[in-house]
């Protein structure tokens, strides 16, 4: 096959113990899955999960150990992170029931949804889409993938992000209102997952902005940390 220009490298996460990389197809989000972050962003009771979507090349992989780097993005004067788990698909399938989502994982990583929270509040009051908010360049950063059976119980994991040494987010992954099975159940009955498909799942309470020169520092228990830093 012939094309036009040269297509796009294929977007990858590295995998802890393997030499192979996770190959990524899709980013999925899901909105409010914390209680108190619901709450913190004006939303008190359980609504059915909701999803959106960032590009494949919003991810910034960074490797065991090492700090990543984003640039500041345009446009913002409010740039937020938001901590979460991240469920890597590597099995697809659709209309997938929570007992059976275990079988459809790879394994999970430490993430950042990072959020252009002025951009996307501005589109929520005039009832358009997150995307300017959500889906920009660099917006995905991602530490490596622990496949399952190295994870231990990521269900009641502790999770927490610092910048500059202070602790900003903290709380556990059992406090998710839509569970990981759950999650995946809802989201496969929407998209026919892929092999490839990350879900980050959400973030707990106490998103706030950070600027240039922070160094934000996440961490899921029994996911090792994932270093940031904003230029
Ligand atoms: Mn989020």
């Amino acid at each position: 096959m012939r094309f036009l220009f040269t297509p796009p490298a294929t977007v990858s996460v590295p995998v802890v113990g393997r030499s192979e990389r996770f190959p990524v197809h899709r980013i999925y989000c899901v909105g409010r899955n914390y209680e108190e972050h619901a709450k913190e962003m004006g939303f008190t009771g359980r609504e059915p999960p909701f999803f959106f979507l960032k590009p494949a090349d919003a991810v910034v992989a960074v490797e065991a150990g090492q700090t990543g780097a984003i640039a500041y993005p345009g446009l913002t004067q409010n740039l937020h992170h938001e901590i979460e788990l991240v469920v890597a698909i590597g099995t697809g399938g659709k209309n997938i029931k929570a007992v059976d989502a275990h079988k459809h994982i790879f394994g999970y990583a430490v993430g950042l949804d990072m959020t252009r929270r002025d951009l996307q509040g501005e589109m929520k009051k005039q009832g358009r889409p997150w995307c300017i908010g959500k889906a920009f360049d660099h917006s995905a950063p991602i530490g490596p993938i622990t496949p399952a059976a190295q994870a231990g119980d990521v269900s009641q994991a502790e999770i927490h992000l610092q910048v500059g040494g202070k602790e900003r987010q903290h709380s556990n992954v059992a406090k998710l209102i839509w569970n990981i099975a759950e999650t995946i159940e809802h989201l496969s009955a929407a998209w026919e997952l892929q092999p490839g498909d990350l879900i980050y799942t959400g973030t707990p309470e106490g998103v706030a902005a950070v600027v240039p020169g922070d160094t934000m520092v996440g961490e899921v228990q029994g996911l090792g940390t994932l270093t940031v830093k904003v230029l």
